[in-house]
């Protein structure tokens, strides 16, 4: 199979390197990212990093590791270039031979056209959090673009530092794409409980020196504005190369991408859900390591099945640990069984995910469940959950 290089040194690149490895590949491995430093986790950054600011507690592997394992780790290097015909990679370091080429270009932050949104700032890389970071030493009124996860994290370690926080949602409520309602208003009581002001279904329509104006007419004023509104696949390189992308790089069930060379995983990722079918792009740590794995296997012939993955998910915001088991619609049905247990079910009343606050218990015991593979009834839920 070998050369392998790997492009994008994030959550998915990293671990796909390790796996080769650890299954037993011994050819030429290298892993290619633009970044400067070590390969790192980026779910602290809004969390536990934005709090108390340790990076070294990001990094995903010491720097031996790279030696030890014979990984070729080239940082702050770009791949502008896919040369399918003759397989090689071109790199601001010069150009790179592969047998199997490993897409895992993560995703960017979604900047939708708002005039002087330029005055927002991200919150995708560690760059981006040690800039934002330096703005919470000293009180500040932020606005915050997006009510999802992350803008709902960053908001809650802003409030608990004493900030003022308005999230500007644009939705009718809270993570709306991805949660139940009940979820949506438990956590919208939660950030009110907090001190943060919540305005939901007024989109911001400008970025000014004062703060953002809503579509509604109202202003929020703020001396930072964070864009949290989402996020759209790194597919740029993949077009170029030719290779079939629709919101992110199309995969088939083996997670190959159209060109039989080339395998892609992660947030830049579309691929067929296991359980449905349906293309779905999912940007969680879940997907980018069970991706890297199941790659890692394929390539080293330690299994060619399809990718059958459960996809799980989680997000701190204060005391609230959400965690999601499985995938729902946003259109299938929403029992809730407590204050922290929603069930989802699809229209053959199949359980298709389940989401809980500080319930680890019921968070494992569905995942499980899910992942046996047979589907998993109303009665099969409740009865599990007892
Ligand atoms: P990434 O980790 O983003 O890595 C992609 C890398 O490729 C980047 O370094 C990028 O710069 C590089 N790259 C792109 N193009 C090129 C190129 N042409 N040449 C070289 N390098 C390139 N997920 C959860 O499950 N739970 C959470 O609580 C959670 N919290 C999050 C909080 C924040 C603030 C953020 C930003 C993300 C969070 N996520 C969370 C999402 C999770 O971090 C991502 O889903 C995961 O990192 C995806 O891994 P990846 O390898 O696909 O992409």
């Amino acid at each position: 199979q070998g050369p392998i290089v790997i492009v994008g040194a994030g959550q998915g690149g990293l671990q796909a390197a390790a796996l080769l490895r650890q299954s037993g590949y011994e050819g030429e491995l290298t892993l290619i990212g633009d970044e400067p430093g070590l390969p790192y986790q980026r779910p602290p950054l809004s969390k536990a990093y934005m709090a108390e600011g340790n990076a070294d507690a990001l990094i995903l592997r010491a720097a031996e590791f790279f030696d030890s394992k014979a990984i070729r780790y080239l940082p702050e290097t770009r791949v502008h270039a896919i040369d399918r015909v003759s397989r090689r990679v071109g790199t601001d370091a010069g150009d790179l031979d592969y047998g199997h080429l490993i897409l895992a270009t993560g995703s960017s932050n979604l900047r939708p056209p708002i005039p002087g949104l330029e005055r927002a700032m991200d919150l995708r890389t560690l760059a981006d959090a040690e800039r934002l970071r330096g703005k919470i030493a000293t009180p500040r009124r932020f606005a915050v673009i997006g009510g999802g996860f992350i803008g709902l994290e960053f908001a809650a370690v802003a409030r608990k530092a004493g900030h003022a926080v308005t999230v500007a949602e644009a939705a009718a409520r809270l993570m709306a794409r991805a949660v139940s309602e009940h979820m949506s208003a438990m956590f919208l009581a939660k950030h009110r409980d907090l001190g943060a002001e919540v305005i939901l279904g007024d989109p911001v329509s400008s970025v000014v020196d004062e703060g953002v104006t809503l579509v509604g007419g109202d202003q929020v004023a703020a001396d930072e504005v964070l864009l949290a509104a989402g996020v759209r696949p790194n597919t740029d390189l993949a077009e170029v190369a030719g290779l079939v992308c629709a919101n992110g790089i199309v995969l088939d069930g083996r997670l190959l991408t159209s060109d039989p060379a080339i395998s892609a995983l992660g947030d830049c990722a579309s691929f067929p859900d296991p359980r449905t079918g349906r293309m779905i792009r999912l940007e969680s740590v879940q997907a980018a390591t069970d991706h890297a794995r199941h790659i890692a296997a394929r390539l080293t012939d330690k299994g060619d099945g399809p990718y059958a993955a459960v996809p799980w998910f989680w997000s701190d915001q204060a005391d609230y640990k959400l965690q999601i088991a499985g995938l729902a619609q946003p259109s299938d049905r929403a029992e809730v069984v407590s204050e922290d247990v929603v069930l989802r079910f699809d229209d053959q009343d199949e359980l298709t995910a389940v989401e809980t606050i500080n319930n680890a218990k019921v968070h494992m015991k569905t995942r499980r469940s899910l992942a046996g593979g047979e589907p998993v009834t109303a009665d099969d839920a409740r009865a599990l959950i007892g």
